[in-house]
């Protein structure tokens, strides 16, 4: 600030003013208000320079309107790089802290916070999730306001690479599966955006299914359902989906980390089933979908053009598996898809499913098969709980279940067909009174007799053996001390039939006769080459089973429906996608 002129007549007088003095006084006072003023006004100016230059260089540090942080953020290109290290989340910890990290990882959900600031949810696989924080630098960069305004806005399941750094959150976040540490983001490219509205949001995916009703996906499709864009930790608050809607959105339906938990405990089922059986000296083959005849006599057989003849797809693998015994392999498996022609819309079928079948040469008993084949599925069920159990609790929080009960080691639950039917009889329902042992059991049968198994013996797995020779189809062997029954058996979990096996009949004569019993031409385009390969060289007893894959795993996981098992479900309405 100026100092005030100086006043010589001011400074050089003192005491009382003469009138001359007086004027001279009244002079300088003016003079000195006016230089006050002007003081004034010039202080003022200073101050508004000063606040001009703070505000240009305040813009200078912002890059004006150029955004300094442009190369950081945006749709990604042929040469985008990011040179941090890739951590998969479920690998995050304490030594991560600090470092600057990569990740690929999908817009769970996305938020700002003020305008300099905005929290995203990223993704990686099935439910491992992490927060992402992005806040604008002061200098502009790494991170601008601009940039922070396009990630706030990023639309849910868009796919991205960020660059981050891990840092500990002030508290745990609660929303996402790594609650313990969050990213702070310094770079991030857009690989694949997602749609502006989601047709089936992941909250609603990850919830359990509203309806079964499927509808005919060639038909239009009814208004969208559960269109929502929230966090999937946020449940509770979206409504769940039918399956139609699922399994139309199959990106959505198998985004969903209970469907991942799902296929991941289906591929578990079948590498444990090969890994038991290749441990039991089973060799694998494979077995042809396309067959020329409709072999097991049955009307439930797909037939397609084959050029100029007629082709079928085959109903399982029993007739190849016995080819192979045949061929002297003593003990075969194979794995592969099963067609059946059954206008079946029912939660247990499908038109194409998945066999686990197996077969072996019978040396003593055919009881060799049903050990083997009870080893196997408790081999199955023991991998399940020590390789899955991740996976089984998450779809145990979405559709609730009671522990799989499996029998000790030794207590095995076998019963003939004929004590099932006594057990229904005296301690089932009352509409079950009166159930005959010459009948195969109806499915509502089924089920309350796996409810009295559990109740008796403890176990939701079974056997029931020796059923009744009109349940059975040609190839099996009638019981040789009563022809009423077979050696033929059912598996079951929880009350719903999972395999159906027995000793199959390998001398051709008696092959014969039972085709003519059963009112099957043995000569018939089919049958004929069936019954030839046991004329054609000798072939010894033998006996196996079929399990349905999609059974299986949705049976031990209390599913409440089979489709739910599957990656593509056919039923007779849907063949899509
Ligand atoms: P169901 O009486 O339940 O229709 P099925 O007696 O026809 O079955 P099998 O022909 O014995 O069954 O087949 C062996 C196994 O294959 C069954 O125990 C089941 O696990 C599975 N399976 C059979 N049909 C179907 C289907 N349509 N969809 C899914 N799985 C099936």
């Amino acid at each position: 600030m100026s100092e005030l002129p100086i006043d010589p007549a001011t400074q050089a007088s003192s005491g009382t003013a003469t009138p001359v003095e007086g004027e001279a006084a009244a002079q300088s006072k003016k003079g000195a208000k006016k230089a006050e003023a002007k003081a004034k006004k010039e202080a003022e100016k200073a101050r508004k320079a000063a606040e001009r230059e703070a505000a240009a260089a305040a813009k200078s540090a912002d890059g004006g309107n150029e955004d300094l942080a442009k190369d950081n953020y945006g749709d990604i290109t042929s040469t985008t790089r990011i040179a941090a290290d890739k951590v998969q989340l479920k690998k995050f910890s304490d030594e991560h802290v600090g470092k600057t990290v990569k990740l690929r990882a999908w817009i769970q959900n996305a938020r700002m916070q003020g305008a300099k600031m905005a929290f995203v949810e990223l993704r990686e696989v099935r439910n491992w999730s992490i927060q992402g924080v992005i806040a604008a630098s002061a200098e502009g960069t790494p991170v601008s306001k601009q940039m922070v305004k396009w990630v706030g806005a990023l639309r849910l399941e868009s796919y991205v690479l960020v660059e981050a750094t891990v840092r500990k959150p002030l508290e745990p976040v609660k929303s996402c599966r790594v609650s313990d540490y969050e990213l702070h983001l310094t770079k991030c490219y857009l690989i694949s955006s997602g749609p502006e509205v989601l047709p089936l949001g992941l909250n609603a995916a990850n919830r359990a299914i509203a309806s079964f009703e499927d509808e005919d996906p060639s038909q239009p499709a009814a208004p969208t359902e559960a269109v929502e864009s929230l966090s999937i930790t946020e449940s509770g608050v979206a409504p769940s989906a039918s399956l139609s809607t699922h399994l139309n959105n199959p990106a959505m339906h198998k985004r969903a980390p209970v469907q991942q938990a799902i296929a991941d405990i289906r591929m578990t089922v079948r590498k444990l089933f090969s890994e038991y059986l290749d441990w039991r000296g089973f060799v694998q083959f494979e077995a042809p979908c396309l067959i020329g005849a409709a072999s097991e006599g049955g009307s439930n057989v797909f037939s397609l053009p084959y050029f100029e003849k007629q082709a079928y797809l085959a109903q399982s693998p029993q007739f190849y598996k016995q080819f192979e015994i045949a061929g002297g392999r003593k003990r075969v498996y194979c794995i592969g898809p099963v067609f059946r022609a059954e206008n079946s819309n029912t939660p247990r079928h499908m038109t194409e499913f998945t066999g686990l079948d197996l077969e072996m040469e019978i040396e003593d008993h055919y009881h060799e098969v049903l050990e083997m084949i009870e080893c196997v599925m408790l081999h199955i069920f023991r991998g399940l709980k020590e390789r899955c159990h991740e996976e089984i609790e998450l779809v145990r929080a979405i559709y609730p279940a009671e522990e799989f009960l499996v029998p000790e080691p030794g207590k095995e639950v076998r019963l003939t067909f004929a004590e099932g039917q006594k057990l229904l009889r005296e301690e089932g329902p009352e509409e079950y009174r009166n159930v005959s042992d010459d009948e195969d059991m109806s499915t509502p049968q089924e089920k309350a007799l796996g409810a009295l198994v559990r109740k008796k013996f403890g176990t939701d797995f079974y056997v029931l053996d020796k059923f009744p020779e009109s349940a059975r189809p040609f190839y099996t062997l009638e019981d040789p001390a009563n022809p009423k029954v077979t050696n033929a058996y059912d598996f079951f979990m929880r009350g719903q039939e999972i395999l159906s096996g027995g000793q199959r009949i390998h001398v051709p004569e008696l092959l014969e006769a039972r085709l003519r019993k059963k009112g099957i031409d043995p000569t018939s385009p089919g049958i004929r080459d069936y019954v030839d390969v046991f004329r054609s060289a000798g072939v010894p007893p033998h006996g196996g089973g079929g399990i349905g894959l999609d059974r299986v795993v949705a049976w031990y996981l209390n599913l409440p429906s089979v489709h739910l098992a599957s990656y593509y479900p056919r039923t007779p309405k849907r063949l899509t996608p």
